[in-house]
């Protein structure tokens, strides 16, 4: 006879001896982007290295498309989020108090790490004729959806040059995973997007339709560059898009990976340790995050105070003091 008796309650039962039951799960959201981005790339490789370890941490991990950077930094204030990508401009914005976060700081934001590089990135139709940001004046522009990162940066980037949406014969605000075929429809000469590269987005931008990366540069930006230390420059290697082939002159921000104060410092640890225990396997789930090193991850990008439980394995690792 079997020693596990089932007990009945009403129509449910359980089982009674056995082994001990694993800890009791928790729930864990991991804010990314849209489903053609980095980000979300981004969320399901963590949760798939944190949901290896289930059975031990109890950690069970998930990572829905978002509107972004902005969006998932907000999910995390309010709650809904446990974690999540956010460009490193926006964290800083965030925990700081400044520019779309004016008045509404954010001060238990905390960094985890950093991950890849993300260049401001505008394609542009090759019949439109635009090379450059300024020549967007007068033309079809997808400016990005609201709460993502690339379309705060971009109002950013208009505000530099000293233009404005009106200058746009029309502004569109379609999501990532719909502005490519836009461009290819002739619905939009323009679209822009703050993203790691290769990505899916961009290449599907550039092998509908005859389109061209726009160089932003100049004066303008080189003293946002120089006054802003999560920009830098940034180029967009020649050769990995269809049809464009010589380097793009831009400039750029790093994606960040943050959480807030109120999160446990356990749970956090678990999932920094998930990712690197594991850091070659994290490495090639992406071409983007191929040249991460976990000394850069801990050291740039990351404005908020870092998370306790994250500071707690970069310690035992020696990688802070
Ligand atoms: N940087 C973009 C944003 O915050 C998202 C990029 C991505 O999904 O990879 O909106």
């Amino acid at each position: 006879m079997s020693k596990l008796k089932p007990i009945l309650f009403g129509t449910a039962f359980a089982l009674v001896a056995g082994p001990a039951l694993a800890q009791e799960e928790q729930f864990i959201t991991i804010g990314t982007g849209g489903q053609t981005g980095v980000y979300y790339v981004v969320g399901q490789s963590i949760c798939r290295l944190v949901n290896r370890d289930t059975a031990e941490t109890g950690l069970r991990c998930t990572a829905p498309a978002t509107g972004g950077s902005i969006d998932n930094i907000n999910q995390i204030k309010s709650g809904g989020m446990t974690m999540g990508v956010a460009q490193s401009d926006w964290q800083f914005h965030a925990y700081n108090g400044s520019s779309d976060f004016e008045g509404d700081a954010f001060d238990k934001l905390r960094a985890v790490f950093s991950v890849h590089a993300e260049p401001f990135t505008v394609v542009a139709r090759a019949d439109s004729g635009i090379e450059k940001f300024e020549d967007l004046a007068g033309k079809r522009v997808n400016v990005g959806n609201p709460g993502s990162g690339t379309r705060g940066t971009f109002e950013i980037v208009l505000d530099t040059m000293g233009m404005s949406m009106d200058d746009f014969s029309l502004s569109s605000e379609l999501r990532p995973a719909e502005q490519s075929a836009a461009l290819g429809d002739n619905q939009v000469d323009a679209i822009s997007y703050t993203v790691g590269h290769p990505n899916g987005s961009i290449q599907e931008a550039t092998s509908t339709v005859d389109a061209r990366l726009v160089t932003v540069a100049g004066d303008a930006i080189d003293s946002l560059i120089a006054e802003n230390p999560y920009y830098a420059k940034a180029t967009i290697p020649g050769g990995m898009y269809a049809g464009n082939d010589e380097d793009t002159e831009t400039f750029g921000v790093k994606a960040t990976f943050v959480t807030s104060e109120d999160i446990p410092e356990e749970t956090v640890y678990q999932v920094v340790k998930a990712v690197f225990d594991n850091f070659d396997r994290f490495k090639g789930l992406h071409p983007a995050f191929a040249n991460l090193t976990p000394e850069e991850m801990v050291a740039d990008g990351n404005s908020a105070p870092l998370h306790p439980g994250a500071e707690r394995y970069y310690r035992e690792q020696g990688w802070v003091e």
